[in-house]
C-alpha cells in the first residue's frame, strides 16, 4: 500500500493503479494534492498509514 503525503497541508492520499506508470525520486514523487491543488514533491509513504 503505497500513499503520498502533501507537505503542504498534510493531507494523506492514495494513488493507486497507474501510479507505477509515472516515475518516482528517492521517495518523493511530483504530484498533484486533490486537498490543496498544490503539485509539489509528495512524501511517499510505503505499507503504512
Ligand atoms: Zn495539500
Amino acid at each position: 500500500m503505497t500513499h503520498y503525503e502533501c507537505p503542504k497541508c498534510g493531507t494523506h492520499f492514495d494513488k493507486n493503479g497507474w501510479d507505477l506508470l509515472k516515475p518516482h525520486f528517492f521517495g518523493k514523487r511530483e504530484e498533484k494534492c486533490p486537498n490543496c491543488g498544490q503539485s509539489t514533491f509528495m512524501i511517499r509513504h510505503i505499507g503504512k498509514i
